[in-house]
């Protein structure tokens, strides 16, 4: 909402679960959280289902941490290997889960978005994941300590870390000018 109010824009902001209020949609953000569990319970009530139709049909959709980890192809757990867990497999890309240790690990940092005009960002990192793999129509917009932490492909954006943690609106004012301009297609 912040980064609609900056940009006064009108529109709003809501939390959804069901295939029929994401049918309502122009953009949609995953959130972080833990993305075997989201998987699960999306899958079973159907959303899953109806987020991909969406992104297929040019929705755009942003992916936070676990988010990301559900927008991707493939993802494998650091400590314990490949994960039989739901994903989206829309985001061409290969995850590894859990990539700089555990919740007491999660640490801050100063990264920069430079692709996506974005020089200096405050990186919130909470048991996040990280790409090992890109395939050929990703763009990387981040890398930390040799490390892939936000990816864009198409109307897909996806970031390991929490933005909505920070003041800063950058990123999701990006997101917001994404929606705009599907809506102008
Ligand atoms: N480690 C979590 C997962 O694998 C993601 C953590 C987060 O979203 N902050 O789903």
């Amino acid at each position: 909402m912040a980064a609609l109010n900056d940009l006064g824009l009108d529109g709003s902001v809501s939390q959804v679960k069901t295939p029929d209020q994401i049918s309502k949609l122009d953009g949609l953000i995953i959130p972080g959280g833990e993305s075997t569990m989201m998987g699960q319970l999306s899958l079973v009530n159907g959303a899953l289902k109806k987020v991909k139709e969406k992104i297929e049909s040019g929705m755009p959709v942003f992916g936070i941490c676990a988010g990301m980890i559900l927008l991707s192809k493939n993802s494998k757990d650091r400590v314990v290997g490949k994960t039989e867990q739901p994903l989206l497999d829309l985001l061409d890309v290969e995850i590894e889960r859990n990539s700089f240790g555990r919740q007491k690990d999660s640490f801050e940092a100063q990264i920069s978005l430079e692709p996506i005009g974005i020089s200096s960002f405050q990186g919130i990192f909470i048991r996040a994941p990280s790409v090992l793999n890109t395939g050929s129509g990703v763009e990387t917009i981040s890398k930390f300590n040799e490390k892939t932490v936000a990816v864009k492909q198409g109307n897909m954006i996806a970031a390991a870390f929490h933005p909505e943690l920070t003041s800063d609106t950058s990123l999701h004012k990006y997101f917001v000018k994404m929606i705009q301009e599907s809506k102008l297609k």
